[in-house]
């Protein structure tokens, strides 16, 4: 998609459950993947398709309040070649959830790669009876494991591939199935060498 970005980490992260788009030094949109048309079209984003995000700046899709915010954290991430992580609300109005940000500097590029992982997901409706609704049932694979990412420690979904949550529970508290895994995104981002 961009000449800049050589597009073989894009094309590793196509499948990634999580919201992935990559930016370039100027925080325009190089790259957005699947996921974000399954996210836009859940919360009504009418013109926000992928195909047309494509060198729109990325504070065109960040709501007004939020965009000084946004626009400091990209740029020092971008000027130190930095992780910044920042963790939002993004909810409908039957269901609670909130995000991880993590903006990391491009390896491909001179931009950044931002992964958006759902950390978790309630019912609006019942305030604290389903505050676990991260249950072990949705995280323990067929081996009775719980796999999380030796590098980011999100967890993995059992059964679904590329879907990695930010889980806080077990990163508090490491269940004691643990199996230590890599993600797609850290695999490609920071161990392609090995791989
Ligand atoms: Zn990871």
């Amino acid at each position: 998609m961009s000449q800049e970005s050589g597009g073989g980490l894009k094309k590793k992260l196509e499948k990634d459950a999580s919201v992935i788009y990559a930016l370039d030094k100027d925080l325009r949109i190089t790259y957005c993947n699947e996921a974000w048309d399954r996210f836009a079209i859940e919360n009504g984003g009418r013109g926000l398709e992928r195909e047309r995000q494509s060198g729109r700046s990325v504070m065109e899709v960040v709501p007004r309040p939020l965009q000084p915010f946004f626009e400091k954290g990209y740029r020092r991430a971008l000027q130190k070649r930095e992780n910044w992580e920042h963790t939002y609300e993004c909810s409908s109005s039957t269901i609670y959830r909130t995000y991880r940000m993590a903006a990391y500097p491009d390896p491909e590029s001179s931009g950044l790669v931002v992964v958006n992982s759902l950390i978790t997901e309630r019912p609006l409706t019942s305030e604290h009876g389903s505050a676990k609704a991260a249950s072990d049932s949705v995280y323990v694979d067929s081996y009775g494991l719980i796999t999380v990412c030796c590098h980011c420690r999100r967890t993995h979904r059992a059964g679904s591939i590329g879907a990695w949550d930010w889980v806080p529970a077990y990163v508090e508290n490491p269940p004691p199935m643990v199996s230590h895994g890599i993600c797609e995104v850290c695999m490609n981002l920071y161990y392609s060498v090995i791989y």
